[in-house]
């Protein structure tokens, strides 16, 4: 995540901060210093530490679990609002997605309990004052710990009871089916949240709205996701393109453009291999301040995105997405262009598993 600093590293994993936490982190103790002076603020600073170590170990719950399952977990960031651990993918059986969903919430209900035994008895009233200074700070930490064992527990994306729903769904009616429902559960829950939050706490409603949009990104996301399961980059690319040899000038390749209904052309080397990428876009602009005779190369995006024939097509997409590629060039084993693969053919084969849930794509090669 941008505007993180990394502060160190758990187990492999590297424990990010995001900026806004530390300014939050400023807020409180200045609001508090202003208030009730210096002892109050170093109490409020020290709790929301406290605080976020738990959070902390709520999110290495979901890590440590996901890790037992083979899932990689690079980073996780502490954010003013909670952690968010970057799984690399979520486990495909939905018995580990439910042991990985459900790992985070059990690592704050076992803190409340231990932190109740340790403080002997806490009273129940006294727990739920988790802002009030003059409580003890176990007290406080435990009921903070209930609190969030139970809000994460909410059966919405992007709340852990979002995941836990979506696995247990997924055991009766598959994974696909089992978005759709999952997400519009979510979207309900979302409006009774917003609803709550109209005649109570506006914080619900930022939640509410939160949780409606995170519900939305992931049944698009998850759905995606599902349909490539099982796919390689061969079935989906695009095999009529035109391609560019890298020595033309820009004239020649503004004829190709007016040829084809292409955006995005492979410039290749004298083997066939990508050597380059041409946007419709970057050609248009450089005919402004450029003559028609000038090299290709000057032009062209390099060095270009490149993925195998039969690499898997959900780390493609991932490589189409996260790397700002508007299109990847598919190669064969001696590096020759096979292919192009682009957002437009994912997309038409999302609305075609959409209409036909139980389509399977040819192979084109
Ligand atoms: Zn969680």
């Amino acid at each position: 995540m941008p505007w993180s600093v990394t502060i160190g590293r758990i187990a492999g994993t590297a424990v990010r901060i995001h900026i806004t936490f530390i300014l939050f982190l400023v807020w409180i103790g200045a609001s508090a210093l202003r208030r009730d002076g210096g002892d109050a603020a170093l109490r409020n600073v020290l709790f929301i530490v406290l605080l976020f170590a738990c959070v902390l170990l709520h999110e290495f719950g979901h890590i440590l679990t996901a890790r037992r399952f083979g899932v990689k977990t690079p980073e996780v960031t502490l954010l003013p609002i909670g952690g968010v651990a970057s799984l690399e993918r979520i486990p495909e059986k939905p018995g580990q997605e439910l042991a990985v969903a459900l790992a985070g919430p059990a690592v704050n209900i076992v803190i409340a309990f231990a932190l109740i035994l340790a403080a002997g008895a806490v009273i129940p009233q006294e727990m739920q004052k988790i802002d009030d200074p003059r409580i003890s700070m176990v007290a406080r930490l435990a009921g903070a710990n209930l609190f969030l064992a139970i809000f994460n527990l909410i059966p919405a994306f992007p709340m852990d009871g979002g995941r836990v729903l979506h696995a247990l769904l997924t055991m009766k009616m598959g994974p696909q089916r089992a978005t759709q429902v999952a997400a519009h559960i979510g979207q309900g829950f979302a409006f009774v949240l917003g609803f709550a939050g109209l005649f109570g706490n506006p914080m619900l409603l930022f939640i509410a709205i939160f949780v409606y949009v995170a519900a939305a990104g992931e049944a698009q996301d998850s759905a995606l996701r599902s349909a490539v399961t099982g796919l390689r980059v061969m079935d989906a690319m695009e095999t009529r393109i035109a391609s560019i040899p890298l020595e033309v000038s820009l004239g020649d390749a503004v004829d190709v453009l007016l040829a084809t209904p292409q955006h995005e052309f492979p410039v290749l080397d004298g083997h066939r291999k990508p050597a380059g990428l041409l946007m419709r876009g970057d050609l248009i602009a450089a005919l402004r301040d450029r003559p028609r005779e000038s090299p290709l190369a000057e032009v062209m995006r390099a060095p270009v995105p490149t993925v195998r024939l039969s690499q898997d097509l959900g780390e493609a997409m991932t490589m189409l997405g996260a790397g700002g590629a508007p299109a990847l060039c598919v190669v064969d084993e001696a590096g020759a262009l096979a292919g192009l693969l682009t957002r437009e053919t994912m997309a038409e084969m999302m609305m075609i598993k959409s209409a036909q849930p139980d389509w399977t794509f040819k192979r084109r090669w």
